[in-house]
């Protein structure tokens, strides 16, 4: 690992320094993850687009006046997870805006007539569901969650996650990515990965970058991450994002990280990153997203082959055997693996409750198979 000084030194790392950094970062994951790149088959499901924040660079969510805005049904939500695991899908991507019943009477009113009056305890009952009446995965990302709603959550999820973004609280300012966004100070995130660490969830976490932040705020948003996991052991993956300007968003007309950032970022973040925690990049917001792995990621995250990525509508997901062929073209091999990663399943039921561990043990061989289908398509 490497110090916040020498992390720090990197910002303007470009040319040959930026190359030599991207090996550094290469060669610590091929030591950690060897030369197999992994992905999670997905379905995803935007329980519901309303929300009480407002972040400045967000075209999931809608406001209550329009049409769009929407909470699914059980049955829209049981359609979508069937769909997927005809499919083959493993995960179901849970995936949705933060309270929107504290802010928004229309949230209010959709939840009263689905017989809630929380949006906790409808995901709650639809993780459930998807596990009663299909063989996925339920992964959670609600946001930033309590103690006691983590708990709560822990025996229909086999894994969750909620994106730190940033440590920054200058971007809670006025004009700033996440001003009026009550669920994004960095306090709230930094509480909900401390308390799933507590309460022993496998989690995903992440850092979005080009919103504003600084590099050294950047790297401090890696080092709280690390220092969470160096105290629990519960991070499983980090997510390297890249900001995208969006039309009809306040942000717009700011600009976005280029390639160098993404690799540049991806980098530092391996070498900060303790070893077991994955690195991960989504393929879909760089044409080029093949570079990312000369960079040091070792996964792509969730790949549906059935619906859209909502966060990022216009970003069309790349073809699982076009991804595979970018790994195979450097000399990687790609996988399936679950959305809980492989050692968090056998830690006699720490991570997983004896439910989901059945749940889990009978979904490995299949991905391992597919795997190997997949390999062989492209060979
Ligand atoms: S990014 Fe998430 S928290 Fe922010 S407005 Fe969109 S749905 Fe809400």
């Amino acid at each position: 690992m490497i110090s916040v000084s020498e992390a720090i030194s990197y910002e303007f790392a470009t040319g040959p320094d930026l190359y030599a950094l991207c090996q550094q970062a290469a060669k610590a994951r091929d030591n950690a993850w060897g030369k197999q790149l992994t992905y999670s088959k997905k379905v995803f499901i935007p329980l519901t687009n309303m929300c009480r924040d407002s972040c400045g660079y967000c075209t999931f969510v809608q406001s209550p006046d329009s049409p769009h805005s929407n909470v699914m049904t059980p049955q829209q939500v049981l359609k979508t997870a069937h769909e997927g695991a005809a499919l083959d899908c493993k995960e179901a991507l849970f995936s949705l805006g933060e309270r929107p019943e504290e802010r928004h009477q229309k949230a209010r009113d959709l939840l009263a007539a689905l017989g809630y009056d929380n949006t906790l305890d409808y995901l709650h009952d639809q993780c459930e569901s998807v596990l009663t009446h299909t063989t996925l995965l339920p992964h959670v990302n609600a946001g930033a969650l309590s103690f006691d709603e983590l708990k709560r959550l822990k025996p229909v999820a086999a894994s969750m996650g909620m994106m730190l973004e940033n440590v920054s609280n200058e971007l809670l300012k006025q004009g700033q990515a996440h001003y009026a966004c009550p669920d994004k100070t960095p306090k709230r995130r930094l509480d909900t990965i401390e308390q799933a660490g507590r309460l022993d969830i496998a989690f995903t976490t992440g850092i979005l970058i080009g919103i504003g932040e600084s590099w050294e705020e950047r790297v401090l948003s890696l080092i709280a991450i690390r220092d969470r996991h160096l105290a629990y052991g519960h991070i499983q993956e980090v997510i390297i994002q890249n900001f995208r300007a969006k039309v009809g968003t306040a942000m717009a007309g700011c600009q976005e990280p280029d390639l160098d950032d993404m690799k540049r970022t991806i980098a530092v973040a391996r070498l900060i990153l303790p070893d077991d925690i994955s690195i991960q990049a989504p393929p879909n917001l760089e044409v080029e997203y093949g570079s990312y792995i000369n960079a040091g990621i070792n996964d792509w995250g969730g790949i549906s082959p059935l619906t859209k990525d909502f966060i990022n509508p216009e970003r069309a997901w790349p073809q699982i055997s076009s991804v595979a062929q970018a790994c195979n073209g450097l000399g990687y091999s790609l996988a399936e693996r679950l959305t809980i990663y492989d050692r968090f399943q056998h830690q006699d039921h720490k991570y997983l409750t004896p439910n989901l561990t059945q749940r889990v043990a009978a979904l490995v061989s299949r991905a391992a198979h597919a795997s190997r289908q997949l390999q062989g398509d492209i060979a």
